[in-house]
């Protein structure tokens, strides 16, 4: 579920509001995006995968995270690394390898041999 928008970081450019497939977030004034319908959040992480400068963190989990705001506290997310932590895992961004490059899983033997009838 997601659960921090970073004003620091966030550069306005509402890629996050157009791509939620459940309208979770609304321009703020500022045009940093405010949460207001996080209920409404399905984890998808298309918000997270999509913004250009990792403003934003969707917890693994499809339930909100207790309100205690040490578990948001952004410095801390940035410590652990958890900030826009999706995309840089499935590698989008700049300069970052392609996800589907580093999948690991069996290694591809040669090409079949055409069959001739
Ligand atoms: S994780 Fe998906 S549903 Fe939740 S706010 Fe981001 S884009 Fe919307
Ligand atoms: S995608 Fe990122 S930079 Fe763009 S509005 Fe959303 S949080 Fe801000």
């Amino acid at each position: 579920m997601i659960e921090l928008v970073s004003a620091q970081r966030c550069i306005a450019c509402d890629k996050c509001v157009e791509v939620c497939p459940t309208d979770v977030f609304e321009r703020g004034p500022d045009g940093i995006p405010l949460l207001v319908r996080q209920e409404d959040c399905q984890t998808c992480f298309l918000c997270e995968a999509n913004c250009p400068v990792d403003a934003l963190f969707v917890s693994p989990l499809t339930r909100p995270l207790p309100q205690d705001p040490a578990v948001r506290d952004e410095a801390g997310l940035v410590r652990r690394g958890l900030l826009g932590s999706y995309r840089r895992d499935i590698g989008w961004g700049e300069g970052r390898t392609p996800g589907a490059l580093r999948a690991v899983g069996p290694a591809l033997g040669p090409a079949a041999p055409p069959i001739i009838s």
